[in-house]
């Protein structure tokens, strides 16, 4: 089995049908990227750039990101890169910037609330990535947006940045993408209105699942609420690929979720566009995908949502239909 995943190491990511996909890898610091272009990353679909914070004994200086963010789009050689702005909060403490405790720290100060109450934090960021994007195909994405004004607040800022930057280097920055995770339920309601305002989107299925279900990702006493096949919570992604699509927003999933092989058909069949995970699963996936025809993929989605109740009826339909390839 993984000699045939061996294979496909230069592969492209295609379906059996002769559909094209990207297959990425989610990486925490540059020197992951190795390990990804070792497994024949399409690109890099999340770079959760909080571990550069979180490695570091004081805020990182713009320098000190430029190198880190630099040093990844040279090591991809010319694949994209999307980096996620900082995401603390939650379940990520930094040492050097106090935060307040909270009852509910998932539902709190976190991520793009922060930065946008912090503008001198995110502005180093920002202009770090900025300078960056002259070494490589650069993405941006915020997370944790839930209101198109925090969305807006957010590309405010990272265009003031570039145009401040473009002063001394004109047309830098012209091409960086910008998107948005898509983890907050509502900014899944509401994709429509958003694919109009960015290129990408995200699915962040550990969130959007999480506050969903509200349950707590990290309880295991809930974990039982854990359930990316439900068809309910299958429906919501579709309305929030076919949104991206209407309005030609490319549409990425970099949860958990993107990763598992019996997602994997029914993603398919929604029409995903990017698969980001971690490095170790691309082979896997790519060689599943080869498998897979993206029609029969569409009316077994279809299947899911419409005919299945439980989480369980969607695993046992698909899991009978991947017992046949
Ligand atoms: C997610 O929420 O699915 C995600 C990819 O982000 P993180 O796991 O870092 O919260
Ligand atoms: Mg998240």
């Amino acid at each position: 089995e993984r000699t045939e995943w061996r294979q496909r190491v230069n592969a492209p990511s295609v379906s059996k049908d002769g559909q094209q996909f990207e297959i990425s890898a989610n990486i925490g610091n540059p020197n992951d990227v190795a390990a990804a272009v070792q497994q024949g990353a399409d690109g890099v679909g999340l770079f959760r750039s909080e571990f550069l914070y979180m490695g570091s004994d004081h805020l990182p200086t713009e320098d000190e990101q430029y190198q880190a963010y630099r040093q990844a789009l040279v090591g991809m050689h010319g694949r994209p890169v999307v980096v996620r702005t900082l995401d603390i909060g939650g379940d990520k403490p930094l040492p050097y910037l106090p935060l307040p405790r909270e009852m509910n720290p998932f539902l709190g100060y976190r991520a793009i609330r922060i930065c946008l109450k912090h503008p001198e934090i995110f502005k180093t960021q920002l202009r770090a990535l900025i300078r960056a994007s002259a070494h490589g195909p650069l993405a941006i994405m915020f997370p944790m947006i839930g209101t198109i004004a925090e969305l807006r607040a957010a590309k405010e800022i990272f265009n003031e940045c570039r145009a401040d930057l473009q002063t001394v280097q004109p047309g830098l920055g012209d091409d960086i993408k910008l998107g948005m995770m898509i983890e907050v339920p509502l900014a899944a309601i509401n994709a429509d209105r958003f694919a109009q305002e960015v290129d990408f989107f995200s699915i962040g299925t550990n969130d959007l699942i999480q506050y969903n279900f509200a349950a707590d990702r990290g309880n295991d006493e809930v974990a039982y609420l854990y359930q990316p096949l439900n068809p309910a919570f299958l429906g919501l992604v579709k309305h929030v690929i076919d949104a991206g699509h209407r309005h030609d927003t490319k549409v990425a999933m970099c949860g958990e979720m993107a990763g598992d092989s019996t997602a994997l058909p029914l993603l398919l069949g929604m029409g995903l566009d990017e698969y980001s995970m971690s490095a170790s699963s691309i082979l896997r996936t790519r060689t599943l995908m080869s498998k897979l025809d993206t029609n029969e993929c569409a009316q077994l989605a279809d299947e899911a949502i419409n005919r299945c109740v439980t989480h369980e009826e969607v695993r046992a339909l698909v899991e009978d239909r991947l017992g046949a390839i």
